[in-house]
């Protein structure tokens, strides 16, 4: 969760501000006419209420911490280097019963925070990181021993937080999908959930909120507001079909920047039917690495925010042919690092080369052919390329320029973490699609979190949060956390209001 000024960074004297934090988002942000959800008014009010929230979870008992060393993603004013983000404790989500099942499946299989996952990737290459492995074995191996199962990441934040829920005697009705908004004299009264085959009416006195996920499972309305977009490259949750924001609409409700997405580069390695996408903007910024149009051109600093990445890659597809693009790499990357979620190391799966998910070739050109690009293009963007390595500056896309650009890359590698040759053979190249986690339009919310009618009306009763809603962060995301941090925060805003107002 992107959280400025929160307690943890209190805590361990990092510095940062309401204002500095502002400075930074009205920098990125900017006032703009197509992003309502982000106005000044809900910003001002996110980087108040977002701390707040935390405190609130920290006193009800949800541990939390600060996210070690996560920079925010763009090189402003009021940028914090240290970041931002907080992120839940590992959870042993056996605390659940029989709940448990209900989560979904982490993306890490292993219990270790953020700041160690992200080091056990070096492990044949640094003792730091084997010391981090040997530390999540004996952990994950004491867990097991005493019954725990713990987890981490947003899969031990769910689950503290339905933790909570439950212990605070929260009635949840799971198969249980709203089909309506019920109105009664102008105001939301309840809605109407379909369940085990009926329709049930569940009545609402202090309010309504929705918060539904947005529409990254709902082909129509990709085609419709980010044409060129698929949901086979989403990893959003299966219910993120949007028809919670067509039902807001039908009742009044003003919708938003619904051509927004938290875009990120995916790859679709064989496996499972249909292919599961896989998140490869780490692997797009290391060293040894570039990606290229189907033309072998460059086009995009690799090593960008993954929604910076999602953006160009739509983009620069108007104007050549760029879905799918090719991260191409050499045999120095892959000794080294991951590549679509396989640890470093030239051996791969089979099927990653039956299925021509994987294409080699022991030169540029055999590889150009292999992708059917044109070889001279791409063998003159890899020499080009190289030029600029061995000169130690990207001076196309400055890739490696910004210290985020430059923290995605080898963390080892301090002189060039981003920069490195591509040029030993063999070569080899996956195909990257402009996938999502999320989209970021919706229904519009003022700085109550209260649903608003095109005109600026409030609908009474009715509140949102979350990918259902216009985001508070526009088109961009500001650092780790810019989507989950606002979901917490408005619904934390919407509850107080609706609790401590006539609303
Ligand atoms: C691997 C991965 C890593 C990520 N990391 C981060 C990160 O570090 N920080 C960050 O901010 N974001 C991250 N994201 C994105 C983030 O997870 C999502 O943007 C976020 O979970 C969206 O939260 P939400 O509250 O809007 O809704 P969702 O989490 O999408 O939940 C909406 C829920 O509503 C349910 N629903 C839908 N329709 C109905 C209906 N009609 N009736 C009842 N229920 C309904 C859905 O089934 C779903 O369970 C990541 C995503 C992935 C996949």
């Amino acid at each position: 969760m992107w959280i400025p000024n929160n307690r943890y960074m209190q805590a361990e004297g990092v510095k940062d501000s309401a204002e500095q934090a502002n400075a930074y988002l009205d920098a990125v942000l900017g006032d703009r006419d197509d992003t309502p959800g982000a106005s000044r008014e809900r910003r001002r009010a996110y980087v108040q209420e977002a701390p707040a929230m935390i405190d609130f979870l920290a006193s009800e008992g949800v541990a939390l911490r600060r996210l070690p060393s996560w920079p925010d993603y763009y090189c402003a004013p009021g940028e914090s280097v240290p970041g931002r983000t907080v992120v839940s404790q590992l959870f042993d989500i056996n605390q659940l019963g029989e709940w448990k099942s209900r989560l979904r499946p982490g993306f890490l299989a292993v219990p270790a925070n953020l700041d160690e996952a992200m080091q056990l990737p070096y492990m044949k290459r640094s003792w730091t990181s084997k010391k981090t492995l040997a530390r999540v074995i004996g952990r994950t191996l004491i867990s097991r021993l005493s019954g725990k199962h713990l987890v981490t990441a947003g899969q031990a934040l769910q689950g503290q937080m339905l933790h909570h829920a439950l212990q605070a005697g929260v009635d949840i009705r799971v198969n249980a999908g709203v089909r309506e908004l019920l109105l009664q004299d102008g105001r939301v009264s309840g809605v109407v959930i379909k369940k085990d085959g009926a329709d049930w009416t569940i009545g609402a006195r202090l309010g309504v909120l929705i918060n539904a996920g947005g529409f990254s499972r709902n082909q129509k309305m990709l085609d419709q507001y980010i044409p060129g977009t698929s949901t086979a490259w989403t990893t959003t949750a299966p219910g993120d079909t949007g028809e919670m924001i067509t039902e807001a609409a039908r009742i009044g409700a003003a919708i938003a920047q619904m051509d927004a997405r938290v875009g990120n580069p995916m790859a679709l390695p064989p496996g499972e039917t249909p292919p599961k996408p896989v998140v490869v903007q780490g692997d797009m910024a290391k060293p040894h690495s570039i990606v290229v149009d189907q033309n072998g051109e460059r086009y995009m600093r690799e090593s960008s925010s993954y929604m910076e990445i999602g953006s160009a890659m739509l983009e620069r597809d108007t104007v050549a042919p760029a879905v799918p693009s090719w991260l191409v790499v050499d045999s120095q990357y892959l000794e080294k690092f991951m590549l679509a979620g396989s640890m470093p190391g030239a051996k791969k799966p089979q099927s990653w080369t039956e299925t021509g998910f994987l294409r080699s070739g022991d030169t540029l050109a055999a590889l150009a052919a292999a992708c059917g690009i044109p070889a001279d293009r791409l063998e003159a963007t890899v020499q080009r390329f190289n030029g600029f390595v061995r000169n130690g500056r990207d001076e196309d896309f400055q890739r490696g320029d910004h210290i985020y650009s430059r923290w995605l890359g080898d963390t080892l590698d301090a002189a060039s973490p981003t920069l490195g040759t591509v040029e030993k053979g063999p070569f080899h190249a996956i195909e990257v699609y402009p996938g999502d986690v999320s989209t970021f339009g919706g229904v519009l919310t003022d700085e109550h979190a209260r649903v608003l009618r095109d005109e600026g009306s409030v609908i009474p009763g009715l509140y949102a949060t979350g990918t259902s809603t216009a985001s508070v962060m526009g088109y961009i995301a500001p650092g780790a956390g810019g989507s989950i941090g606002p979901s917490f925060t408005w619904g934390f805003v919407a509850a107080k209001h609706a609790v401590l107002s006539d609303n």
